[in-house]
């Protein structure tokens, strides 16, 4: 299927590596221009240069040109992050057609031992910097006639886990404001905006969250994986490509009418009917 975003300008935050990186690759493959951040330099770069790969291999049969990738290594939480992203040379500025806002998730552990600070940090990152990016450019979008805002949230929405209270917490408060903002007036104009819910995925984050249930019983990290993944009716994680396939769908020509929406990619694993 044609997914009809050869071309857009998508932002792609977080993309070195895991979901985020998933979710550029299955967009370039779909022919839309990338400008994917994170922090560190050189993974990034790296990545960049694995996606012009897949860039060199797209094939339009429109004869539209291949799509373009740049990469901004910069902490995306803060406000001069952000500013490198709206200034990078080649990119649109602030007139991306498409945007997918992600970071680091917050540290696990027990909330009793969470200062003010932790809990400053893990709202910034995980609620109040998408919708700094969101704010930056809904209105361009708007007045464009075509948008396509993702926020990779998390199945603790859903389903909060035990040692993950910062992301419990944080993640909440993003998604009611998504559900206001969604229902604003912004699909008949449109631009629609979706969270993405991951459950358990195969990536450096899951095995650090898999580390910290390790030690905190005992077990082997081998032994957790295992014990985990047979929990999920799927019997596997997830893969960062199958994440990247439910992404770039919802910001493709043809899921207009999808928004508003905590879309749950879990194998499974949530037990509840709706
Ligand atoms: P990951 O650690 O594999 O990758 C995170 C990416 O974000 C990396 O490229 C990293 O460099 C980048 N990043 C981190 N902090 C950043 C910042 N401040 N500015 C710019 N880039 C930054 O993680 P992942 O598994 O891909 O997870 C992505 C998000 O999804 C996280 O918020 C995570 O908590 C959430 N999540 C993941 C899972 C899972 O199973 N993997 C489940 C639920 C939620």
């Amino acid at each position: 299927m044609d997914l009809g975003i050869a071309g857009r300008w998508a932002l792609v935050c977080g993309a070195s590596k895991g979901l985020g990186r998933g979710c550029a690759e299955a967009l370039v493959s779909e022919g839309v221009n990338v400008l994917i951040n994170a922090r560190t330099e050189a993974p990034l770069r790296q990545t960049a240069t694995e996606l012009r790969a897949i860039s060199a291999r797209w094939t339009s049969a429109a004869g539209q040109k291949e799509p373009e990738v740049l990469a901004v290594a910069c902490d995306i939480t803060t406000p001069e992050g952000r500013e490198a992203v709206w200034s990078a040379p080649g990119g649109p500025g602030r007139d991306f057609d498409i945007v997918l806002t992600n970071a680091g998730g917050p540290p696990t552990g027990d909330f009793r031992h969470f200062t003010s600070e932790d809990w400053q940090r893990a709202v910034n990152a995980n609620m109040l910097t998408p919708i700094e990016l969101i704010k930056a450019v809904v209105d361009g979008m708007a007045e464009r006639g075509f948008g396509r805002i993702l926020n990779i949230t998390s199945s603790a929405v859903k389903a909060p886990i035990d040692i993950l209270a910062l992301s419990n917490g944080a993640r909440s408060g993003l998604t009611g404001f998504v559900a206001g903002l969604a229902r604003s007036g912004l699909a008949a104009r449109g631009v629609t905006v979706n969270n993405l819910l991951p459950g358990k995925f195969d990536t450096d984050r899951l095995n650090a969250t898999l580390e910290a249930a390790a030690r905190k019983t005992g077990q082997s990290l081998a032994e957790v994986r295992q014990a985990q993944a047979a929990q999920v009716p799927a019997r596997r994680f997830g893969t960062p490509a199958e994440f990247g396939a439910l992404c770039a769908f919802v910001c493709s020509q043809q899921a207009g009418y999808l928004t508003g929406q905590n879309l749950l990619l879990d194998g499974g694993l949530y037990p509840g009917t709706f």
